[in-house]
């Protein structure tokens, strides 16, 4: 009887294996023990991934660059915060001191020039 069983559980292949070994046991439980925490422990790393591009998105929406923010957030975390932050400000600039403005100022923060006459 117990050798039939084996020959059932070994998927009725050409071998039986011994009667008094229990060959197939060790081997579903490391699959269990690996198969709940390995999405568990990817999705930290999707979160903080994510985040650290919402962040990049932050701050580069201020230049007007904020798909680039999220790019750089997305692959180089803090260092693509810096990239951004160090990087070119592509909102208008003011005719008269070159500072950088809102798209529809009227008049410059930094020189207080009319922008309003073209
Ligand atoms: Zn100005």
């Amino acid at each position: 009887m117990l050798f039939l069983a084996g020959f059932f559980f070994s998927g009725c292949r050409s071998a039986p294996p011994p009667s008094h070994a229990p060959a197939p046991l060790p081997d579903p439980k490391p699959r269990v023990v690996r198969a709940i925490p390995r999405p568990l422990a990817v999705l930290p790393w999707g979160l903080a991934v994510l985040l650290s591009g919402l962040v990049g998105t932050a701050i580069g929406r201020n230049k007007r660059r904020a798909a680039a923010g999220f790019f750089f957030g997305l692959v180089a975390g803090p260092v693509g915060w810096v990239l951004i932050a160090a990087g070119p400000d592509f909102r208008p600039r003011c005719r008269f001191c070159r500072s950088p403005v809102e798209e529809d100022a009227v008049r410059c923060p930094q020189c207080a020039s009319d922008l309003a006459t073209t």
